[in-house]
């Protein structure tokens, strides 16, 4: 029971770093592709904030989509993969620290306490919108910050140790760290491995298993050729489990300001004209 107990622990966790860094941190506040309730965002930013400060993410992942895979990108894999995966946050490019920074969980919670108000601030004048709002504002700054990582790992970690002792600590840390290297997987991975189907130079892909494991966000070449769409399923067979719960949240009233999703026009105008007639890139709708 006790394993159950933490196990459920374990899924809620993920869901709400999906929830909190997949349609907060990103569709919401660095695409604006919808509006959602003040208290539900700032609630679930609060959640994710490991992800690094608000401000500092939107920044960053404009920078991203301003200059994909070019060198005034932040992390594009043309600089290798570990740089892409996680060594821009550290200013490391060799595999080994970034490997012992992919696998250190709570550790790196804790180091990014300290470190994340302290670096990749280069882009946060390209958030000005996400640091008008005074709670984001406060948050990103480096004593707060610290605070809140602190209790982040004291918060889960302290429940996981209620729920399955010393088993429930260690398949929390294995979730966090394969929570982790999932949202670092969306800039290393799917920009090297999978399907480029849109006509364009830089080289985000759709990679299927990101996808699953993301709640959709790996459906990454159709993000970057959409990016204000609210929801990442294009094409027959991709499934996109944000976009379902951005619909459950607006029959709830607190998603709102929907952008609007690409039409079959718009995808089939974007194709490759070698994919352009391959029954794998028949738009959805
Ligand atoms: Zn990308
Ligand atoms: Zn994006």
């Amino acid at each position: 029971m006790q394993l159950l107990n933490a196990l459920v622990l374990c899924m809620v966790y993920v869901v709400l770093a999906g929830l909190a860094v997949g349609l907060v941190y990103h569709r919401t506040l660095s695409h604006r592709a919808l509006r959602l309730a003040p208290w539900f965002e700032r609630t679930l930013v609060t959640l994710g904030l490991p992800a690094g400060t608000p401000v500092q993410w939107a920044g960053n992942h404009r920078r991203h989509h301003a200059h994909t895979d070019q060198e005034e990108d932040p992390h594009s894999p043309r600089h290798g993969f570990w740089h892409a995966h996680n060594g821009w946050y550290i200013s490391q490019t060799h595999w080994v620290p970034c490997l012992a920074y992919a696998l250190a969980g709570p550790l790196r919670t804790l180091f990014d306490g300290w470190h994340r108000p302290r670096s990749n601030q280069e882009s946060v004048h390209l958030a000005p919108d996400v640091a008008a709002d005074p709670y984001y504002r406060f948050v990103s700054r480096p004593g707060p910050y610290l605070a809140f990582a602190v209790a982040h790992v004291a918060g889960f970690y302290g429940a996981a140790w209620a729920l399955g002792g010393t088993a429930g600590l260690i398949m929390l840390m294995a979730t966090q760290i394969l929570v982790y290297n999932l949202g670092d997987a969306i800039d290393s991975a799917a920009h090297l491995i999978g399907d480029r189907p849109f006509a364009v130079t830089h080289l985000a892909t759709n990679h299927p298993w990101v996808a699953f494991l993301t709640f959709g966000e790996g459906w990454h070449a159709n993000h970057h050729s959409f990016p204000r769409s609210p929801r990442t399923d294009i094409f027959r067979g991709q499934v996109d489990v944000i976009w379902w719960e951005i619909r459950l949240l607006a029959l709830l009233g607190i998603a709102s300001e929907l952008h609007k999703a690409p039409s079959a026009t718009d995808v089939r105008a974007r194709l490759k004209d070698s994919v352009k007639d391959s029954p794998a890139h028949v738009p959805a709708r």
